[in-house]
């Protein structure tokens, strides 16, 4: 997709808002234990490469990514630091893994099997690190037996030319609900994983952003950092305190393309949905759908000069309208996501009003809307 650089419709990322939350997890991690920065799917709407940088320099000592090819880009941008796919990859892709010393998640034999060949092949390729993935109750991928676990640590163990178990972990399913009675039933299969086997690997992690704010370490040395990066509540409203201030790091603004004053009872939008009461000021706000404001934020709003003005009318694929308090100049800021006068709309606003998350929210900013740091 093209980058609209010539649009003034823009996410504006703050840098400092991310070392913040950065600094501010690690300050508050037992000794020892480090954080690795989730920047998968472009750094949840975030970029990649920017918010790496960022982490980094706070003190993040390794990444997570969701796909290999996001760990590719790491590697390609000159990061150094321990990566870990947290998705299976294709075990035909195991060489490449192993090459760019990316790590993978590993939750079957059969996976190994599967991929070794590719990493024997008269290869002078490094051991392949993989972390051991349980599935403790997420139900999504991993291990589900300590006898599967054992045999495949075995397996991994006899072919240490191929394959270097470097960690365990696994991922927790309600660490955001204010119940804590799934998540403990989670951490005690977690136990029993962790005491079976032989020898522990150097990196043992469950933690996401809501167990590290929320819960006490659990016998491991690594956080998985993802949403709170960005200073975004990972309850969404569910559980309000947080051990320190997460600030929000994305503002989602615009400006007035076009400013009209309609007469009562004329329509705007597709579909004619909106009818004018009175006469009215519209302005156009050229984003849209396809820049992931969704069609269904028809009704919400977005500030001008810190008033809101609802939106009017279908929000269509590259632009929607607003009904303005008055007359104002085109060219005047919008802001769609972010603090304007005295008034704010957050991420999580928007998220409910689409009635999803915001992590749904900001990963569905498009790659047309460019990033620019502030
Ligand atoms: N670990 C795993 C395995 C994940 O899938 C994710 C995100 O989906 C995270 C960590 C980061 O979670 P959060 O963004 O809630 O911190």
């Amino acid at each position: 997709m093209v980058t609209a650089k010539l649009r003034p419709s823009q996410v504006l990322i703050n840098e400092t808002a991310i070392a913040h939350n950065v600094q501010h997890a690690i300050a508050g991690l037992p000794q020892g234990t480090e954080l690795f920065a989730v920047v998968k799917a472009d750094a949840y709407g975030h970029g990649l490469l920017r918010v790496a940088r960022v982490a980094q320099a706070a003190g993040a000592t390794g990444f997570c990514v969701a796909v290999l090819d996001e760990a590719l880009a790491l590697r390609r941008a000159g990061f150094t630091l321990p990566i870990l796919v947290l998705g299976i990859i294709e075990p035909a892709y195991a060489p490449i893994a192993a090459a760019n010393h990316i790590a993978v998640p590993v939750g079957s034999t059969e996976w190994l099997t599967q991929a070794l060949p590719g990493l024997t092949a008269g290869s002078d390729l490094p051991p392949l690190h993989v972390h051991l993935a349980l599935d403790t109750g997420m139900g999504r991928i991993g291990f589900r037996q300590v006898a599967d676990l054992k045999a495949a640590a075995a397996l991994a163990t006899d072919h240490g030319d191929q394959f270097k178990i470097t960690g365990l972990f696994t991922h927790f399913s309600t660490a955001d609900d204010p119940d804590p009675a799934y998540f403990n039933l989670q951490v005690a299969r977690f136990k029993e994983f962790l005491a079976a086997l032989p020898k522990r690997p150097r990196y043992v992690h469950v933690a996401n952003s809501a167990t590290s704010l929320w819960h006490a370490a659990c016998d491991c040395n690594l956080v998985r950092f993802g949403v709170a990066m960005y200073g975004l509540n990972p309850s969404g409203r569910a559980i309000e305190t947080t051990p320190y201030p997460l600030e929000p790091a994305l503002t989602l603004t615009s400006t007035l393309s076009f400013v009209k004053q309609i007469d009562a009872g004329e329509a705007v939008s597709y579909g004619a949905t909106y009818h004018a009461e009175k006469p009215e000021w519209i302005g156009t706000v050229p984003l849209g759908y396809a820049d992931g404001w969704q069609r269904r934020l028809q009704g919400f709003h977005v500030l001008v000069n810190g008033t809101f003005c609802e939106i009017v009318g279908r929000v269509c694929m590259d632009q929607f309208m607003i009904r303005l308090p008055g007359e104002v100049k085109t060219g005047t800021l919008v802001t769609l996501i972010g603090r304007s006068g005295a008034n704010e709309i957050t991420l999580q606003d928007v998220a409910d009003y689409a009635h999803t998350i915001h992590y749904e929210i900001a990963c569905g900013l498009s790659e047309r809307l460019p990033r620019v740091s502030v």
